[in-house]
């Protein structure tokens, strides 16, 4: 009997190593591995150059607390700063914490503008921010709040798709809207580009904040650095985590001046958050995905791989519905649920992950090869032809 606690369904196996888009079992079996830690390692397994890093980086400084100075989280911070909207960014552990705190930025910027009602937060309903007491409660997914009440305040929902529905639930009171600019765990549903134009310009109209969760989708995930790059639009606030640490446990938020301008000393923290030995980690994963040509691999391997799908689709259509995604960030939307189909690709020795559904999502590493896409693919087809 395993000690853990039982909050997982957990598939009996585990692995002993992996390299690249690889893993190997007790037995030395090798996996395609297209889950890759639900788009953590977004460099695969066992990359050199973040091996290097982090073994370097270990010998010198583990942790310090944010008392003092730390020069690996200004390097980040300020490449970060660079790469993309933001002008300050603040460090933490994981996507929830990033995505909680968002939710206090956003309040505390129109309370400290003497605004100090203006504090609720629009979400999508079934959205995925993570699993601390607010974040679900702004997720609202009834799997994820059930028997955790009371319900933690502050949240109004709207449903994916929703446009009118999504105005009328804008009050006065409505600090932000948050959504992720492509829903995760939701069942990879993409908003279009002319809708989070239309966003952007909503909240404008409104004088509210934009944030877009890019906790799953960003770092080079569709192919752009950010998935909201796509639309050519600016948020005000982006939390991030999964990616960044290149599975090193990393969330951060990103913020634009004027979000900044609510925060001072003293208003927010974490102990662990930006310490020398994850920006080590971090910053590795930026020197790699801004080589040129990274995130067009991304981008060009996606689309082939999207492709390539969509020809199953036409082979398979009383199996596989619609083939969603951008860049590597995938999902084959089956007619029916998908639990028995994820099942078979293990068997094939191919990983993969749900999503809500019927999704199977397929999360290679950034740096797949065309090789190790069309192997899944093999699979993929392999696995429809005698599936029934
Ligand atoms: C995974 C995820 C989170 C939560 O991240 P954790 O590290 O599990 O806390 C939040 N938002 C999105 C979009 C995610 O995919």
């Amino acid at each position: 009997m395993s000690a853990i606690l039982n909050t997982y369904n957990r598939k009996k196996i585990s692995f002993k190593r992996g390299k690249g888009s690889f893993l190997y079992d007790s037995n030395g079996k090798r996996y395609l591995d297209f889950v890759q830690g639900i788009a953590v390692n977004c460099l695969g397994h066992s990359h050199a150059y973040l091996n290097k890093a982090i073994q370097k980086q270990s010998k010198k400084l583990w942790h310090v607390s944010n008392a003092f100075i730390i020069p690996e989280q200004e390097k980040l911070a300020k490449r970060l700063k660079e790469k993309t909207f933001a002008d300050y960014v603040f460090f933490q552990n994981s996507g929830a914490e990033a995505t909680e705190a968002a939710i206090k930025f956003a309040r505390r910027y129109f309370y400290s503008k003497g605004q100090k009602r203006k504090n609720r937060i629009l979400c999508i309903n079934n959205s995925f921010h993570g699993r601390t007491l607010a974040t679900i409660f702004a997720s609202n997914s009834k799997k994820m709040t059930e028997g955790f009440y009371p319900k933690v305040d502050g949240f109004d929902h709207f449903n994916f798709g929703d446009h009118k529905g999504l105005e009328k639930a804008i009050t006065s009171r409505t600090a932000a809207i948050m959504v992720e600019t492509i829903l995760g765990e939701g069942g990879i549903k993409l908003i279009p580009d002319v809708c989070l134009k239309g966003l952007r310009t909503l909240c404008n109209k409104k004088k509210i904040l934009l944030i877009l969760d890019e906790v799953q989708c960003g770092i080079g995930r569709s192919g752009k650095f950010f998935a909201f790059e796509h639309a050519k639009i600016r948020p005000d606030i982006v939390p991030i985590a999964k990616g960044i640490g290149g599975g090193f446990p990393i969330g951060a938020v990103l913020v634009n001046k004027k979000v900044a301008s609510g925060m001072k000393p003293g208003t927010h923290g974490s102990t662990f958050g930006g310490n020398p030995l994850a920006m080590s980690a971090g910053n590795a994963v930026m020197d790699i995905m801004f080589k040129k040509g990274f995130l067009n691999n991304v981008k060009k391997n996606g689309e082939y791989f999207i492709k390539e799908l969509n020809k199953l689709r036409e082979r398979y259509p009383n199996i596989i519905k619609e083939v969603r995604g951008k860049g590597l960030l995938v999902g084959l939307c089956l007619q029916k649920e998908q639990k028995n189909f994820i099942h078979q690709l293990f068997v094939n020795k191919l990983l993969s992950i749900r999503a809500a559904e019927n999704v199977v999502r397929l999360l290679p590493p950034l740096n797949v090869s065309k090789k190790e896409i069309n192997l899944a693919l093999n699979v993929i087809n392999k696995v429809c032809e005698n599936y029934r």
